[in-house]
């Protein structure tokens, strides 16, 4: 199979776009009221909700994503993908669900990075070792490889991503990497990205070691955003310290430590599509409580510029904002941390399972 390379640069016409997003944006909030002049320099496409997993703080690993589930197919995507010009600079190939249960997702990343956009997938890491998945991402043209794991231990990591297995994920970055390495290709570049909890902290130092180790190319410490907030939740899962968490804890109740009133951008410059082409504002908007359109019955320009999503830009800046915004990361003043080195660092005498 031939190896697609992801763009290096962009285009004139997505330049362009980019720039007519800015004045959209300034527009916008000097009016009070939407101008969209642009065309979303991002898309975050949702491949499948489905996943293998069951993490505690996420809608689909605690079985309430109410809305009906399935994969997105390749023709589709197509569809749906090729009715937007010019073309967005960033696909975001995830939402809810695990992308790689979707046996189609390495077609869906070829088409994308052909039309010129750089496509980047976050995953749960445990089916990366299946088959040549491995070397069909790469050789696909994927951008970028977010590896979404919280624990450098087989016992950390199942202490959230539960139902996991460590020595799959071992197996699956080692796939990877030897994958990009014998297509002598420098993509995907392998993020790591690791949630701060409570119980991994102590796990800072060796996951560094791991990470260079495994041969990934940086890893980023995030902090934790919860689901649900019942009695408990946040004292079990949250650090203690301030700088390592998003949330303050005011009057008995957790709350998001960010801006006041934030703008929100992201209903300027992006969008995001369900597995069955239905258009919601935002990955907060889980359920799809807010679908403004479907982009395999309704033409693109029908969706991004119609009443419902117009609807909702002006509820957004006119202050009336749904609940999901309270959880937001628009205006947030932590969404990464660094955390000092914890637990001994085994250097080379570090044995993984
Ligand atoms: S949750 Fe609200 S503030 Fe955040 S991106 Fe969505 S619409 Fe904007």
């Amino acid at each position: 199979m031939a190896i697609q390379h992801p763009p290096r640069f962009f285009s004139i016409g997505q330049l362009w776009n980019l720039a007519r997003v800015t004045a959209s944006l300034a527009l916008s909030r000097l009016l009070g009221r939407p101008v969209t002049l642009a065309t979303p320099v991002m898309l975050m496409v949702e491949p499948t909700t489905a996943c293998q997993l069951h993490c505690p703080h996420c809608p689909t690993g605690r079985g309430e994503l109410t809305r009906r589930g399935g994969n997105l197919t390749i023709a589709n995507f197509r569809k749906l993908w090729d009715s937007i010009r010019p073309t967005p600079m960033l696909l975001q190939l995830w939402n809810q669900g695990e992308p790689l249960v979707n046996r189609e997702t390495p077609q869906i990343v070829r088409h994308a990075a052909a039309s010129g956009a750089r496509v980047t997938l976050s995953t749960n890491v445990e089916l990366l070792a299946r088959g040549d998945l491995a070397e069909e991402l790469v050789s696909a043209g994927l951008h970028e490889l977010i590896l979404s794991l919280d624990g450098a231990t087989p016992e950390s990591h199942a202490s959230y991503r539960v139902g996991g297995r460590f020595d799959q994920v071992d197996q699956g970055i080692g796939r990877v990497v030897e994958a990009r390495r014998s297509l002598k290709s420098r993509h995907p570049l392998l993020t790591w990205q690791f949630l701060l909890f409570r119980h991994n902290l102590h796990e800072v130092a060796l996951a560094k070691t791991l990470a260079k180790r495994w041969g990934v190319d940086r890893i980023l410490f995030k902090t934790a955003q919860l689901e649900a907030f019942e009695e408990g939740e946040g004292d079990r899962w949250l650090p203690e310290e301030p700088e390592l968490r998003r949330y303050d804890l005011v009057n008995g109740s957790w709350v998001l430590r960010r801006a006041k009133r934030p703008f929100c951008k992201r209903i300027f410059a992006s969008a995001v599509v369900q597995w069955d082409g239905s258009v919601v504002p935002c990955c907060f908007d889980k359920v799809g409580a807010f679908v403004v359109g479907n982009l395999l019955e309704q033409s693109f320009e029908e969706v991004w510029r119609g009443a419902k999503f117009q609807e909702f830009r002006q509820r957004i800046l006119t202050g009336k904002r749904p609940p999901m915004c309270s959880n937001c990361t628009e205006g947030l003043s932590r969404l990464y941390a660094r955390p000092k080195n914890r637990g001994k660092n085994p250097g080379g005498s570090f044995h993984l399972l």
